[in-house]
């Protein structure tokens, strides 16, 4: 579905390696890309090819002397809630307008080690707060032009949403005819919905697999950095890149490596009360196909059940992504960096001044319901029934991974919607589209998305989740369906 790009970074690697591929040329390539694509597209909402292009020189220089990578001369893309040092990264929130961190995320970091070049930043929900990213309050910039406030559209068709919150990532990916990575970040599904909608290859890890040091959280418990791309290969390379233990996270896990595996007499299980949820057939039908496909290659299908994650997954989410997202939204005061003001009035009043004007209608519903459901006499009703009831759903995921060892079902109920569909939902209706997405997420499970055809010729994609740390077990399944045709 997404557009083929001539290499998988694996092969573009070697033939960096043996000096077949000139990085200098794929970056001015892809960069000629962007320059063209974006202004119709609108996937990056921070590019300047001059700083991509001085990487590929200086790169091109360290290789003739001897320097090696996993991800040599490979192009990446990281969301813009990413800290990337001397690029503009704002969350795709206004009140970050201006911020240029002095230091990398640690997983861009990672990545720079391994020789990528970073591309620049993708357009995202402001802090995350979305499905459709149309929830986008930073403007976009482009060779140091400010080009107004866009939204990401979809490759396949302009008139669709990428998905959200991580749009940007997911619609280059599917968009770019040269060989490319991008570093997105879930909370409740901001990777596997993106990817879904625009026919891409994702991988959202273990929570706690990859390091959340410079990530411009959403909700801290929840939040994880992973990988979109044109194939699982591609996007397993990521995650073995960005994987492991980090100092600086204390929430981060060691990671024993990230390899696809032959699977041998695999069950895997399909929960029906999700699947019932799901009102489009035709979704459901392309997902179950392919799905059912995968018994040529010996593997059994099971009927499994998770009534709770099915009936509780979307209130938990909310209630403790909110609640976390209040707190952390409490800092943007426009006092240290970021957007502000002309100093006027007391404290309280430059503080509610710069709020009201920077943050987004979405991200000020979030602060509010996020505050209540953890203030003083409403706290053991909301967050922390909704910590517990999250127990509850974890046990659940757990006793069905004693019955089947990988879970399979459509990673959204619907195609990619257009946009005056979207207009027409309240927001309750908005956050329903995150039935499918939201269990793994709250749970911190692994999972993995495909594209499992398409219907009305938008594609669908196809979520395999996996228990805590099995992240190559879950990848190795998405390979296989992958390659079935
Ligand atoms: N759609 C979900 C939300 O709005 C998930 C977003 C995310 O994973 N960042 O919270």
């Amino acid at each position: 579905m997404a557009s083929k790009s001539p290499f998988g970074a694996s092969e573009f690697v070697k033939g960096v390696q043996s000096g077949s591929i000139s990085v200098l040329e794929h970056t001015s390539k892809i960069c000629d890309e962007i320059e063209k694509k974006n202004r119709k597209f609108w996937h990056f909402n921070f590019f300047d090819s001059e700083n991509a292009l001085g990487q590929a020189q200086v790169l091109e220089k360290e290789i003739k002397r001897g320097r090696n990578g996993k991800l040599l001369g490979i192009p990446l893309s990281a969301k813009d809630c990413l800290c990337v040092k001397g690029m503009e990264s704002r969350a795709g929130s206004k009140i970050l307008s201006g911020y240029v961190p002095p230091f990398d995320a640690a997983a861009v970091e990672k990545c720079r080690k391994e020789g990528a070049i970073i591309l620049g930043k993708t357009s995202q929900d402001e802090f995350g707060f979305g499905t459709f990213s149309v929830n986008h309050t930073a403007e976009t910039i482009m060779g140091g032009k400010n080009l107004g406030v866009k939204i990401p559209l979809n490759p396949l068709d302009s008139e669709r949403s990428c998905g959200g919150s991580s749009g940007g990532a997911a619609g280059f990916a599917a968009l770019t005819e040269n060989t490319h990575v991008a570093l997105a970040e879930s909370t409740g599904g901001s990777i596997a919905c993106p990817a879904s909608f625009c026919g891409a290859a994702s991988i959202t890890p273990t929570y706690g697999l990859v390091s959340r040091y410079g990530l411009m959280d959403y909700a801290n418990s929840l939040d994880k950095i992973g990988a979109i791309g044109k194939s699982i290969p591609d996007v397993r390379l990521l995650l073995d890149v960005i994987a492991g233990r980090d100092a600086r996270d204390s929430t981060s896990l060691e990671s024993s490596g990230i390899a696809l595996q032959d699977l041998k007499k695999i069950k895997i299980g399909v929960p029906k009360e999700l699947m019932a949820e799901i009102e489009n057939e035709k979704v459901k039908d392309a997902v179950l196909k392919k799905i059912s496909s995968a018994e040529e290659l010996g593997i059994e299908t099971v009927e499994v059940s998770m009534p709770l994650n099915a009936k509780y997954g979307i209130e938990v989410y909310y209630l403790i992504a909110m609640a976390e997202a209040s707190t952390n939204l409490a800092k943007y005061c426009g006092m240290r960096y970021g957007y502000s003001k002309k100093l006027e009035g007391n404290f309280n009043e430059y503080f509610s001044a710069v709020r009201s004007e920077a943050f987004g209608e979405e991200a000020k519903r979030r602060i509010l319901l996020g505050t209540f459901a953890r203030m003083s006499g409403f706290r053991a009703a909301y967050y922390l029934r909704a910590m517990k009831v999250r127990t509850k759903l974890i046990s659940e995921f757990k006793s069905v991974f004693s019955k089947a060892d990988l879970l399979a079902y459509p990673a959204m109920p619907m195609v990619a919607p257009k946009f005056r569909e979207i207009e027409k939902l309240s927001p309750l209706e908005h956050y329903a589209a995150d039935l499918c997405t939201v269990p793994p997420n709250v749970c911190g499970m692994p999972h993995a998305t495909v594209n499992a055809g398409e219907v009305g010729g938008m594609p669908v994609g196809l979520m395999v989740v996996g228990n805590h740390l099995e992240d190559s077990k879950v990848l190795s399944l998405a390979a296989e369906l992958e390659g079935l045709k």
